[in-house]
């Protein structure tokens, strides 16, 4: 469990867990490919690609011919504030401030009164190129306010934030301009006039802990969606060789309807699974039709305080193993849900299922709008967590495990579709 929670703590944007999947699968014997390049793929090879430094995608190929590919996706981002390039709110009175604007949709809150930093990177002009630095700037720098009780009465009776004034964080009292910039380039190590370009977010300063009388629950920024993202790339890196291609998926910029050339909406996945048969001279069509994938984002978990905004008859526990998603904005059918639930029975992995109450519209994710570029047959699923979207989540302890044994039986299996009858093998 320290390890997920390591892992999340080293991981404060998109580009930070971009970067230590690339060190890991780089010191497990991974080739790193350049998307712009010629791919020539070896039998038996292991391969990794990223684009715009906040996606990867990897995938080992067999000696021989293959069925199909096996994919799991998760997301890599996590709704936050991003920090806007002219950042500084000089005043009032003495005070320096950050403008930001949101990013996704996030419970409000549990911003306030806590101690913040930026994480991202910036674009750095050197003598030959343009070069991308990752930022953490490592200390408790900045905090957002709450306005006192008794200046605000409301506060405790359904406050509506403003973006532009309420969830500003405060850096300074007295700084003189260009404080800010001098920070971030100090930490990316060149001078504030060498930055080009920015994509800087707000980052909770609190690190993960495991709690509860008997150690049951996690709490940490980031479990949307980085609990799964690590859980699937456990299973992928533990999984052993199968008649198809394992390929891990991390796809940015789902908070925010994942439009983007790194988001599941881009063409990344569908670009790289082509490339892969091109190389191997295989059908696109035939290889899709015995591929599988696992969308894995994270789920609700009844809530103890609101147990009544569950479905009646789908009520996901923490520690109960993995949640199969089910309804209009999620990619799992029946079919999907068979082989699934087969195959978490074979790795003695229990499951459970969630569908939104009736009455309530809940939130989509990834499946369905990866599955628009590349159709296969796909579950939705994810792990019981509560808080949703506050930047201080809570988890069930036991199921990163559950996770894990799931894909890693997953990713050692292959998927054959015939009229009607499926196996995974
Ligand atoms: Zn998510």
């Amino acid at each position: 469990m320290n390890d997920l929670l390591t892992f999340i703590a080293q991981s404060p944007s998109p580009f930070h867990a971009v970067d230590n999947l690339c060190r890991e699968l780089l010191s497990s014997g991974y080739t790193r490919l350049a998307e712009g390049e010629w791919w020539s793929l070896a039998p038996g090879g292991k391969y990794f690609v990223t684009r715009n430094g906040s996606a990867l995608l990897a995938f080992r190929l067999p000696e021989g011919p293959f069925r199909g590919f096996m994919v799991s996706a998760s997301h890599s981002d996590a709704p936050t504030f991003r920090v806007k390039e002219n950042a500084e709110l000089m005043g009032p009175e003495g005070y320096v401030r950050l403008n930001t604007e949101r990013y996704g949709g996030m419970l409000c809150a549990p911003w306030l009164d806590r101690p913040l930093t930026v994480a991202g990177r910036v674009l750095v002009q050197t003598a030959e190129n343009i070069e991308t630095r990752l930022v953490y700037v490592d200390k408790d720098l900045l905090l957002i306010p709450n306005v006192a009780i008794h200046m605000n009465r409301e506060a405790n009776s359904g406050y509506k934030y403003d973006a532009k004034c309420d969830t500003i964080p405060l850096m300074g009292l007295g700084e003189e301009k260009g404080t800010f910039r001098a920070l971030v380039a100090r930490a990316a190590g060149c001078g504030p006039e060498e930055i080009l370009g920015t994509d800087l977010y707000l980052c909770p300063r609190q690190r993960g802990l495991v709690w509860g009388a008997q150690e049951e629950f996690i709490s940490s920024p980031r479990l949307d969606d980085l609990q799964c993202a690590y859980g699937c790339f456990r299973g992928f890196l533990a999984a052993s060789g199968s008649g198809s291609v394992p390929v891990y998926a991390l796809l940015d910029n789902e908070e925010v309807g994942s439009l983007t050339k790194q988001g599941a909406d881009g063409t990344l996945l569908a670009d790289v699974l082509r490339r892969v048969c091109a190389a191997l001279g295989a059908e696109p069509a035939a290889i899709a039709a015995n591929s599988f994938l696992v969308s894995a984002d994270n789920a609700h978990a009844v809530h103890p305080n609101h147990p009544e905004y569950h479905d009646a008859t789908h009520r996901p526990a923490m520690n109960g193993g993995i949640v199969i998603k089910q309804g209009a904005r999620y990619a799992t059918d029946g079919a999907s849900q068979a082989v699934f639930t087969a195959l978490c029975r074979r790795a003695g992995v229990p499951v459970q299922h969630f569908s939104n109450r009736s009455d309530l519209a809940g939130g989509g994710t990834l499946g369905l709008i990866a599955n628009a570029h590349v159709s296969m047959n796909t579950v939705d699923i994810g792990l019981a967590q509560l808080a949703m979207h506050s930047c201080f989540e809570t988890a069930g302890a036991r199921d990163t495990e559950y996770l894990v044994q799931a894909m890693t039986a997953f990713y050692s299996a292959s998927f054959h579709e015939e009229n009607g009858r499926f196996a995974l093998e």
